[in-house]
């Protein structure tokens, strides 16, 4: 597809929507869009970890009360939960999609009408979830909506795992970075990912972010416009990981970043027996962490309510989410 003829809109810092385009549809050619780096040629069928195809898959598309308050504000993100994941953490609390490569194959027309409706339905944002390995196909359809009329914000909800490089053709793109740093240290990476490079990638990819939006979050009568919220799910009897994210934060980047500390960790049925894994986060295990945050000088914070309710999605129903129910 060409994007010539495009109107001003297409250029964005660091070149045209197409350019980057064509930038980001030559790595599936021998993907690197993430630092797992397979190499294998998605355009000719050959899958990587992530196990998918050249093009996307979408899960679900809805509008999501439970993000941020900046994010979700009053009518909800416009969510986009696309299927399969780079990373895999053994707990991922939405094992149903991130451990395979299937949902509805969409092409660019109807990725820019996914995007659209949920403009029409009044969400604030488009925020694609797991984005990485479909970008491609997710850029080529955000290109085409932006033609028809898309105008809200494009939030980046990604695992965290990226690559510097990949990340500089969005500049322009992306409004709102919406990132996981879920690793301080190689320790816990490996241990709940098998990746002992993640946190090298999470910080530098967060200082790319950071150097395209900012390091806050620019508002409009209480829903953010742009900029970044970076956040960490405290995990249960990894809190050492926990203070290796804020001090890499506070000392690589900026304590002006907005924090989410998420405290909603709730054991998959994967997990369950393990004896690390398999309970809730208790109160003392998350107020320790919201205060190191607080005494490293963050002053902008996301805190959760601990509660015992599951709050694992469940993408077999209409409405995945508990608080939605
Ligand atoms: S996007 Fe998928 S195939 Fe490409 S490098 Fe990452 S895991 Fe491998």
């Amino acid at each position: 597809m060409s994007w010539s003829g495009c109107d001003a809109g297409s250029m964005t810092t660091g070149g045209s929507i197409e350019s980057k385009l064509e930038r980001l549809k030559g790595m599936l050619k021998s993907c690197v869009l993430c630092p797992r780096r397979c190499r294998v040629d998605r355009t000719k069928g050959e899958r990587g970890f992530c196990g998918l195809p050249a093009g996307a898959l979408v899960s679900r598309a809805l509008a999501h009360h439970g993000e941020e308050p900046p994010i979700s504000g009053t009518k909800g993100a416009g969510t986009i939960f696309l299927s399969s994941c780079n990373l895999r953490c053994r707990f991922c609390q939405n094992y149903q999609i991130s451990r395979q490569a299937t949902g509805e194959a969409v092409n660019a027309e109807r990725m820019a009408r996914i995007m659209l409706d949920l403009q029409e339905q009044g969400c604030h944002n488009i925020e694609p979830v797991t984005p990485t390995p479909h970008l491609p196909a997710l850029i080529e359809g955000y290109a085409l909506a932006r033609l028809d009329g898309l105008a809200v914000p494009l939030v980046y909800n990604c695992g965290g795992y990226e690559d510097p490089e990949v990340l500089r053709l969005l500049e322009g793109l992306v409004d709102i970075y919406l990132p996981d740093f879920k690793y301080g240290n190689a320790r816990d990476a490996h241990d709940c990912c098998g990746v002992n490079d993640y946190p090298v990638f999470a910080l530098e990819s967060a200082m790319e972010m950071v150097r395209q939006v900012g390091d806050n979050l620019d508002m409009l009568e209480n829903v953010a416009r742009r900029g970044i919220i970076i956040r960490h799910l405290v995990l249960p009897g990894r809190l050492e990981n926990s203070l290796d994210v804020l001090r890499s934060i506070k000392e690589r980047i900026s304590t002006a970043v907005p924090i989410s500390l998420m405290s909603q960790y709730t054991p998959i049925p994967a997990v369950r027996d393990r004896p690390d894994l398999g309970r809730r986060l208790n109160r003392e295990e998350y107020e320790r962490i919201v205060d190191a945050a607080l005494e490293m000088g963050f002053d902008t914070l996301f805190i959760q309510e601990l509660n015992e309710r599951n709050l694992v999605p469940d993408f077999n129903r209409d409405t995945p989410f508990v608080w939605e129910r």
